[in-house]
């Protein structure tokens, strides 16, 4: 197996991994740059299990140049799907290959997960999941899932999803000047890009966890009160914490310190 086989496969169990109530059956997705090509996992698989078998290599140019396609049939969509797989495993990518392959082409990104964690979901479909995405509540969140995360009104999953993903994003780009690290998809779940497999673990259990803070802060009827703008800045652009993510690519085990 191949080093970015190896993993994604353990990116994608991490992910599936019951005790992070991340992704059930077959939920959630997961994928990794590979040269020309990219893995992803292949549609029907459970992430919590996954081995290399339930991977499909998919050659990069040719999924990233049929996100142009303004739209296409269900049967057309399965036709391209097949097309783009390299090798003869017979298996279908990830009905979500589209938005991978716009994702893994950011710079920056080697690796991205999508999952649909339970205190995500309850907040990503309330009325106030925008102003949410763009608010932080404390220091570790700046530093696992950037200054703000990405919202993406809801969008059919597989092709419109993917171009409702790149319209945001590229708004985020041209705004902030740099790659996101999270992304909101309302009613639906949560994207995570990292340039390693352990920071894209790393930012999902800590969006998770800053899902929780606000869940459990509006249970309190308390108010919380978020990071200010300039302490986010400070945070996100202080040189010692560009040390932290460096090594929070590269750590395995539990991430924060
Ligand atoms: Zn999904």
């Amino acid at each position: 197996m191949s080093p970015i086989v190896e993993d994604l496969v353990w990116l994608s169990r991490n992910l599936g991994d019951p005790s992070h109530d991340l992704a059930i059956l077959a939920e959630g997705n997961a994928s990794a740059r590979d040269g020309d090509s990219f893995w992803v996992k292949a549609s029907g698989f459970n992430l919590s299990s996954l081995t290399e078998d339930g991977l499909v290599e998919v050659d990069f140019p040719a999924a990233y140049r049929l996100l142009d396609k303004a739209s296409l049939s269900d049967a057309e969509i399965r036709e391209a799907l097949k097309s783009i797989s390299v090798g003869s495993s017979g298996l279908m990518p990830s009905v979500e290959t589209f938005m991978h392959a716009f994702l893994l082409a950011l710079p920056g990104v080697g690796f991205v997960g999508h999952t649909h964690p339970t205190p995500l979901l309850s907040l990503i479909s309330t009325t106030s999941a925008s102003d949410l995405a763009k608010k932080r509540i404390f220091p570790d969140e700046v530093v696992c899932c950037g200054p703000e995360t990405v919202f993406v009104p809801y969008a059919d999953p597989g092709l419109p999803l993917a171009q409702a993903v790149m319209s945001s994003v590229e708004e985020y780009i041209r705004h902030r000047e740099e790659t996101p690290k999270t992304i909101w998809l309302e009613n639906h779940g949560l994207i995570t890009l990292g340039q390693t497999a352990q920071e894209v673990l790393s930012g999902t259990l800590m969006s998770v966890k800053a899902g929780r803070v606000w869940l459990q802060g509006f249970a309190s009827g308390l108010e919380l009160k978020p990071l200010s703008a300039e302490q986010i800045d400070r945070i996100h652009t202080r040189p010692d914490e560009h040390y932290r993510q460096a090594l929070l690519r590269q750590l395995a085990g539990n991430p924060i310190a």
